[in-house]
């Protein structure tokens, strides 16, 4: 029966029909339509109308705080209405014996056990929507708190709920632990066993107390009986086994308190003793008294209830989510994301608990077909193998965590030693055996030496590499100077000849420079001949404006087209970092701009310096075409360059200098408009 995964409305419907379909069963074999309605009201409010109190997830703390009002609201309603039946119902009465509960009250059981793990469920899913929301731990417990004495409030109105105190317990034992569910924020057998154990115990006490209400009060009704009629009533239906005991006066007198001797003829109170519940009646006719009730205590009642709650619990949540795997119907429909990820630990546990369960059915079964005759016989048995049922069951489900663990264990470390493997110096795994799992690591241990080896040799080719790259830096750094150097000494030559005069006075200025470019040429070369790299920083606190001043002086006659421009504060622009560097990322950017704007007229080309409080920005502007937007990505990338007699090497170097000194390079740029470089630097003293 395959149902594409995708359509969540034909999911949905069929989760209806389904719904539908085993409410109309269970009302049948119940022959109780409030069971099966029930049944289906819980299903229909945890499935449809709750998940639509989700919000978007800015209202996340919101959900947070609803999340355990509704978990806690649903398991309220839950004994609320296993009380009004019990009261109405009396084939309810005492879960003491279990075995004789009609089909009805089994369903009736199952109908109400159904909204309480919806509305359970629906807490949980919720959570797990918000998981990223999840307030800190003081305020969680805090909000926890608060819900479950506030819900326990509810046990002050009469006739609900009774007790505060049990109440708010109880809610707050399921509220906890929620937040154990919460805060590993993970789904597994172990936190459905311990939530279905506290669950099944709670309901157990309480659905206990409520049936000695109600024998307490049938008993009443018999002790009246009976000292009116002076035997019990055989025209009505007594329902439940009773002991009753008739006083002489002088029995009385020496067993009872003075002010049960008291009561007045034909009337009666409630007499508890350390070992007994009972009703004395004082007899009508006033010849002795009358007691009837049973001994109180005996775990085993609430015990059997447990147990038996329990199982329904885990059989209904394995139930569901079979039927929910074999339709493939998506969890959120269902509520019972209990099973999370799939996990191979998870398969572990989940097929020792199905063996667990199959072996107890099948007993179960051949004991009904071969003692079908002695059914007093079976009900006994069936009583106590539930009990001890559970029991095994846990244990198994220790041995199934404690297995899964075990094999699990040394493949979760794996896999983390897997995810965190760098290229080199991993650590080796031990494993003490030889088996399945000493092979995978002795594969994992050869399988890191021999990654070793080859990040050895995969460095050896990077260096080389590297080698390479460096003197294709070396020689852009060399002749990155020498055109405007070039350029210079030429229009010197020119103005020597036109006018000897202004030659004179520009040629100082451009020895000057000259000497300048020429010392860095010469540094370079000296650091690489020393070691084949470029020159260590060597930072120094300068003013940023002599620094523009000289490059502006050096690229000054660029060009007869190009006017460059030099927009610098008035007061000093400190910065800390290696002058010569920080030159050759100037000249870098202004022999860029000089290239982009191409000699076409007009062209404006601008070095500014913007000082703020505690960094300078250099900038370099040009009117350029701008940098188109496949190229923008690329053009710090070393190699690369979209002119033909370009290295690529330029803005790289630029950026990596930059960053050396603890700036930051960027640039903005707009097509047909112009390009901005800027360094940002931070602001040295001087
Ligand atoms: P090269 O100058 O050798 O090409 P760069 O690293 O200095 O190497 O520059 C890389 C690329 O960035 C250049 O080829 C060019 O396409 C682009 N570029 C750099 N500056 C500018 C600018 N001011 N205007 C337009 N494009 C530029």
């Amino acid at each position: 029966m395959g149902i594409p995964p995708s359509q969540p409305t034909t999911r949905f419907i069929i989760s209806l029909l389904l719904l539908a379909g085993s409410a109309i069963l269970l009302a049948y074999l119940s022959a109780s339509w409030l069971a099966g309605l029930c049944w289906a009201g819980g299903h229909l409010l945890s499935a449809w109308i709750l998940p639509k109190l989700d919000r978007p997830s800015d209202t996340a703390p919101q959900r947070m705080a609803l999340s355990p009002v509704l978990a806690a609201l649903g398991f309220v309603c839950f004994l609320s209405l296993l009380n009004t039946l019990t009261y109405f119902d009396l084939g309810w009465r005492g879960f003491a014996h279990l075995s004789n509960l009609p089909t009805r009250a089994w369903a009736g059981l199952l109908a109400l056990f159904a909204p309480a793990l919806g509305a359970w469920l629906l807490g949980l899913w919720q959570i797990q929507q918000l998981q990223a929301a999840v307030p800190d731990r003081p305020k969680r417990a805090l909000l926890l708190a608060a819900t479950a004495v506030g819900v326990g409030l509810l046990g002050l109105l009469p006739g609900l709920v009774d007790g505060f105190l049990p109440l708010a317990l109880s809610v707050g034992v399921f509220l906890f632990s929620l937040d154990i569910y919460l805060e590993n924020n993970r789904t597994s057998m172990t936190w459905l066993l311990l939530w279905l154990l506290l669950f099944s115990m709670i309901m157990a006490v309480f659905a206990y107390r409520q049936s000695l209400r109600i024998d307490l009060k049938a008993h009443q009704t018999i002790a009246e009986d009976i000292a009116r009629l002076g035997v019990p009533d055989t025209t009505r239906m007594y329902h439940l086994p009773f002991q009753w005991d008739t006083l002489s006066v002088a029995t009385a007198q020496a067993r009872l308190l003075p002010e049960q001797r008291a009561t007045p003829p034909g009337q009666g109170r409630q007499w508890m003793s350390a070992d007994r519940r009972d009703w004395v009646y004082h007899r009508a006719d006033g010849t002795g008294y009358v007691m009837v009730g049973r001994t109180s205590g005996g775990f085993r009642p609430p015990l059997a209830l447990m147990s038996v709650l329990f199982l329904l619990g885990l059989g209904y949540c394995l139930g569901m989510r079979a039927l929910a795997w074999g339709l493939r119907l998506g969890h959120e429909r269902w509520l019972l994301p209990l099973f999370g990820p799939s996990s191979l630990q998870l398969r572990i546990q989940l097929s020792f608990f199905g063996m667990a369960l199959l072996t107890f059915f099948l007993v179960s079964w051949f004991t009904v077909y071969f003692f079908r005759e002695q059914s007093e016989f079976l009900g006994h048995w069936l009583e106590q193998l539930v009990s001890l049922y559970v029991f095994l069951l846990l244990i198994a489900g220790a041995l199934g965590i404690f297995l899964a663990n075990s094999i699990t264990e040394p493949i979760v470390q794996i896999g983390r030693k897997l995810s965190d493997t760098r290229l080199q110096n991993n650590e080796p795994l031990s494993w003490p055996r030889n088996d399945e799992i000493g092979k995978l690591v002795s594969s994992y241990n050869r399988m890191i030496a021999e990654l070793d080896d080859s990040a050895a040799k995969l460095a050896e080719v990077e260096r080389g590499n590297a080698w390479r790259e460096m003197a294709k830096q070396v020689a852009h750094e060399i002749k990155n100077p020498l055109t405007p150097m070039k350029l210079q000494l030429q229009q010197l030559l020119r103005l020597e000849k036109d006018d000897p005069e202004r030659a004179r006075e520009w040629s100082k200025k451009v020895a000057a420079s000259m000497i300048e470019q020429i010392d860095g040429l010469a540094l370079i070369a000296t650091e690489f001949s020393h070691f084949g790299r470029l020159p260590e920083a060597n930072a120094t606190d300068f003013d940023l404006r002599d620094l523009a001043q000289s490059a502006y002086a050096l690229h000054s006659q660029a060009g007869e087209n190009i006017t460059l421009l030099l927009d610098t504060p008035t007061l000093p622009c400190p910065v800390h970092a290696d002058k010569d560097q920080l030159l050759r990322v100037l000249n870098n950017l202004i022999r860029n701009a000089i290239q982009a704007c191409d000699n076409r007229p007009d062209s404006r080309i601008t070095i500014a310096i913007n000082p703020t409080a505690n960094q300078t920005t250099l900038s370099v502007s040009d009117n350029g075409p701008g940098i188109p937007d496949d190229v923008r990505a690329k053009i710090f990338q070393p190699n690369f360059t979209t002119k033909s007699s370009g290295m690529g090497l330029g803005l790289a170097m630029c950026r990596n200098i930059v960053a050396q000194a603890g700036g930051e390079m960027d640039f903005s740029t707009q097509l047909g408009v112009g390009t901005t470089f800027s360094v940002t630097l931070n602001s040295g003293r001087i």
